[in-house]
């Protein structure tokens, strides 16, 4: 209920000028995103894989309404995935894309513009053997997202996508996307949605995971298991003994900053534990909606704002 009314609130201006003015803000973000620039990430990158983790980056930003905007974020991806190129990780690196920071909210035209931002970036991280992870936005952006998913996918197969387990339709989406060589992120769901097309209990949310999780697991595909919670990793942990998945034949996904012992922890059984890195300075919906997930970090932020 509470992270309702934060989430709905993230997206008043009013509200937005508020909080991105307080000067100690951006001590507060820092907990959640790795800095500023292309330097910033790569320095975390380099943290983050020297202690055994695999990566995700995000150039943050959502809902562009302009058209030069979304094209120099695809341009930020490229320089991103040519710093990364030289560090020769592999597949221990790729990028999470919002398709709504590269072109996906400029009407008619979005969905095109949208996949030729999104190509780009796909080129540029196959020069540099990394993958690509189309994050999952609100709920009117889910058939434009898998639609553009199927395209991209025709070029660059490893494509994967997240899927909102708070929706109604995910099940579905989940079987769909079971085939060989598809790459699924499981999450929750991040965003304020309404009853008729998202569980808004916790309880059902967690219980939709874990149907979409079975489905996944059972699949062919490479399940992407995103979330801090512990019992859906020992759930995860039975699901990958009941349908034979060795190490590797699935992997852990948890957000900078959340419970790094756990990542570690999960990193040092043998897991693929990838940690997604948010970069840049447009923080602010990443940042509310961490706030959102769990009034303990609402209680972070006014502790820092009073000097504590
Ligand atoms: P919760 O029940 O929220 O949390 C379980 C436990 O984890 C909590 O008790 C707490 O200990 C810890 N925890 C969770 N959140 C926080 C936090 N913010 N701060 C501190 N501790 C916390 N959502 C989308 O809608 N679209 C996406 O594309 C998307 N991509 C994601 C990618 C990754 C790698 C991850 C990990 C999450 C992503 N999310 C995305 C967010 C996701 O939907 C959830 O909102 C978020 O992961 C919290 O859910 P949870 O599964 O961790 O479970």
């Amino acid at each position: 209920m509470f992270g309702s009314v934060l989430l709905a609130g993230s997206r008043l201006p009013l509200v937005r000028r508020a909080v991105s003015g307080v000067p100690l803000t951006r001590k507060v973000v820092d907990r959640f995103v790795a800095g500023e620039t292309v330097q910033d990430a790569v320095e975390a990158v380099r943290r983050l894989t020297g202690a055994g983790l695999a990566v995700t980056i995000d150039h943050l930003g959502e809902e562009t309404r302009d058209a030069g905007a979304a094209a120099q974020t695809a341009d930020a991806y490229v320089l991103m995935l040519a710093a990364l190129r030289e560090l020769e990780l592999g597949d221990r690196a790729e990028v999470s894309v919002k398709l709504s920071a590269v072109g996906q909210a400029l009407g008619a035209d979005g969905d095109k513009i949208a996949l030729d931002n999104a190509r780009r970036i796909c080129e540029a991280a196959h020069d540099a053997g990394a993958g690509v992870t189309l994050d999952m936005e609100d709920h009117t952006t889910v058939d434009s997202t898998l639609g553009i998913l199927r395209t991209l996918r025709g070029d660059f197969p490893g494509t994967g996508v997240a899927i909102q387990s708070y929706l109604f339709r995910s099940e579905a989406d989940c079987r769909d996307l079971s085939y060989e060589g598809s790459r699924v992120r499981l999450v929750k769901g991040a965003y304020a949605e309404p009853a008729s097309v998202a569980h808004r209990d916790k309880n059902e949310v967690d219980k939709a995971y874990v149907r979409c999780l079975r489905i996944l697991m059972a699949g062919k595909g490479h399940p992407m298991v995103a979330t801090h919670d512990d019992r859906l990793i020992s759930i995860t942990e039975t699901l990958a003994d009941r349908f034979g998945r060795a190490l590797g034949d699935y992997e852990y996904q948890m957000l900078y900053g959340i419970r790094t012992d756990k990542q570690q922890a999960l990193a040092g059984a043998g897991h693929t534990m990838r940690v997604y890195i948010p970069y840049g300075d447009d923080w602010y919906g990443y940042f509310m909606r961490r706030l959102a997930e769990r009034p303990a970090n609402v209680a972070f932020f006014l502790r820092a704002l009073g000097g504590k």
